[in-house]
C-alpha cells in the first residue's frame, strides 16, 4: 500500500515520458504516447515469407524468414528511440519492444518453430566501452514472450569493425565477413532454429556475416529479427 503510494507519489514528481515525443506523461507500462503509437512505423513483415527485410540481406538463401519490427526514418520516432537505448542506456525499452513483438512473432507462421534466440554480440572493446549489447535486451525481450531459450555465448565477434576509417567499401565488407567465430559451445545449436536478433538492419552485412559463422552447424536453421529496417 504505502509502496503502491510512493510510487504514485513519484510518477507525480518525475512522470515516465513517452518514448517517442519525450514530452507527454504516459503510464507506467507503456513506452508511447497515444499520439505516437498512431504514428509508428510499424512493419508487418513477420507476416509475408518474402519481404524488404530478408530481400536486404545479399545471400538471403542463408535465412529461413526474416523480419524488423520498425521502418527507420532519419529524423523520426524510432531514431529517437535507438538513440535512447544505445547512448542513454536506455536499454529497459529494447527489452520491452522485444517482449511485445515476441507476441506477433510467436503466432506467425515464418516463427512458430524457432527453438532459441542469439543477439548478434558486439565485440569485446565495444562492449566494454559501452557497457551493454543492446540486442541482447530486444533479445531477451523476444525469447521472453516466445519462451525460448536466450543464449549468449554461441558466436563471438573477433573483429573489431569499428577501426574502419581508411578502408575503402570492398575492404570493410571483407573484414565484417570474417568478423565472427562459432563459440566452443556452438554444437549445442545442431537441428536447431535459431532466431538471430540484431538492433538496425542496415546493409545486411553484418548478420550476413554472423550467419555465415553458424552455419556450418549441422542441420541448423536461421532465421533473423531486427528492431529497425534503415530506410
Ligand atoms: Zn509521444
Amino acid at each position: 500500500m504505502i509502496k503502491e503510494l510512493l510510487h504514485d507519489l513519484l510518477h507525480l514528481v518525475y512522470p515516465h515520458l513517452c518514448v517517442g515525443c519525450q514530452e507527454e506523461p504516459v503510464d507506467n507500462d507503456e513506452l508511447f504516447c497515444v499520439r505516437c503509437e498512431s504514428k509508428l512505423p510499424l512493419t508487418d513483415f513477420h507476416q509475408f515469407g518474402d519481404n524488404e527485410a530478408l530481400r536486404r540481406i545479399s545471400n538471403h538463401q542463408l535465412f529461413k524468414s526474416g523480419t524488423s519490427m520498425f521502418r527507420f526514418y532519419p529524423g523520426g520516432i524510432v531514431q529517437k528511440m535507438i538513440h535512447e537505448i544505445k547512448y542513454k542506456a536506455q536499454t529497459n525499452i529494447a527489452l520491452r519492444l522485444g517482449k511485445r513483438y515476441g507476441i506477433l512473432l510467436s503466432n506467425a507462421m515464418a516463427f512458430k518453430e524457432i527453438d532459441c534466440v542469439i543477439p548478434v554480440p558486439l565485440h569485446p572493446i565495444k562492449q566494454r566501452q559501452r557497457g551493454f549489447n543492446q540486442s541482447k535486451f530486444f533479445a531477451e525481450g523476444l525469447a521472453t514472450s516466445m519462451q525460448k531459450h536466450l543464449y549468449l555465448n554461441m558466436v563471438r565477434r573477433v573483429m573489431h569493425t569499428d577501426t574502419q576509417t581508411g578502408k575503402n567499401r570492398y575492404e570493410r565488407l571483407k573484414s565484417i565477413m570474417y568478423a565472427f567465430e562459432k563459440g566452443s559451445a556452438a554444437a549445442h545449436l545442431q537441428n536447431k532454429h535459431v532466431l538471430l536478433v540484431d538492433d538496425v538492419l542496415t546493409t545486411g552485412a553484418t548478420l550476413e556475416s554472423c550467419a555465415t559463422a553458424l552455419s556450418s552447424i549441422r542441420g541448423i536453421k536461421l532465421s533473423f529479427a531486427t528492431i529497425a529496417l534503415a530506410q
